[in-house]
């Protein structure tokens, strides 16, 4: 089945596509409707977002199952001390009342971006605060690299993933954003869910190999991915049988056979998260089809100076 927000993904020709990552999390808070509305407006009209279910069954943006204590402010403006507690443990308005817009900079996480703009009064969004900024005309281009987050503690539960893909799919559907979204995760089960509940919709694979390291002061989703040890050049084909449409690699783990037998498989190729000049120069020349990093700006810098593409002509 073509789907054509899938070829919004594809590179070619002298065509290397630009995914903002969680908006642009270098520059902006990440996974915030300012950080969406920049790489919008400077002509990256991919965005990587992740997606979990609050405990009302809201579809919220943030990346992690609980409180990111180095992002997240109460209202006396601390960062959030001790437990972090479960987006699914909270409701919408319990979530939106911490402010995500500054990173802690005692953190190991905080200091990891140092160029990030810090605001105040930034909340989490919710999905459908996104769909409504992509559906004003002037993003119509916009598509959609929509991460379900599973939750390793629910991971075998499929009530609860059949739960979570029928809102987020409800929400998709009622602002007919459809052929405008590629469903995205590590957990393997969720996107066999996603594929029976929307035959209509693209899956989007996402790996990342056991032995390569996790990005300092963050969830890690290989507890839900499937394990590849020794089977790095297989994985395109594993990615083909389960119905995928894209596949998403750490940027570590791609070789130029197995990016090749991807491109041989129809699959397209989105690497993350790219964010270092050698990597971003290595994934060019490599010739994935997308590039998913914290500084998309900076990686259109790259792809210019080579002559390259970002987009198709307007
Ligand atoms: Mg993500």
């Amino acid at each position: 089945m073509a789907f054509p927000q899938v070829e919004a993904f594809r590179g070619g020709e002298n065509l290397i596509r630009v995914v903002g990552h969680r908006g642009a999390r270098g520059v902006l808070p990440e996974n915030s409707m300012i950080g969406f509305d920049f790489s919008l407006s400077i002509d990256v009209p991919l965005l990587e977002f992740d997606v979990v279910l609050t405990a009302d069954d809201v579809p919220v943006i943030t990346h992690n199952h609980r409180l990111h204590a180095p992002t997240f402010r109460d209202t006396t403006g601390r960062f959030l001390a001790g437990e972090e507690p479960k987006v699914s443990s909270l409701t919408v308005e319990q979530i939106q009342q911490f402010d995500i817009g500054r990173l802690d900079g005692q953190s190991a996480y905080g200091r990891r971006f140092p160029d990030q703009a810090q605001l105040d009064g930034i909340r989490v969004p919710t999905l459908m605060n996104l769909l409504e900024l992509v559906e004003s005309p002037k993003y119509g281009n916009a598509c959609l690299m929509l991460e379900l987050k599973s939750d390793p503690d629910l991971a075998h539960d499929a009530s609860h993933r059949q739960k979570f893909v029928k809102c987020v799919l409800q929400e998709l559907r009622a602002k007919s954003m459809s052929s405008r979204a590629v469903l995205h995760s590590f957990d393997w089960n969720l996107l066999e869910e996603c594929q029976h509940q929307a035959p209509d919709m693209p899956s989007s694979y996402l790996t990342q190999l056991p032995d390569n390291s996790d990005d300092v002061g963050e969830d890690s989703s290989k507890a839900v991915c499937p394990d590849f040890r020794g089977r790095r050049d297989e994985i395109p084909v594993l990615v083909k049988e389960a119905g995928g449409s894209l596949w998403c690699p750490y940027f570590a783990d791609v070789t130029a056979e197995n990016v090749a037998l991807a491109k041989e498989l129809g699959l397209c190729v989105a690497v993350w998260t790219v964010n270092e000049h050698d990597d971003i120069c290595r994934m060019i020349e490599l010739g994935v089809d997308a590039i998913v990093s914290d500084y998309p700006g900076r990686v259109q810098r790259h792809l210019s100076d080579l002559g390259i593409r970002w987009r198709t002509a307007h």
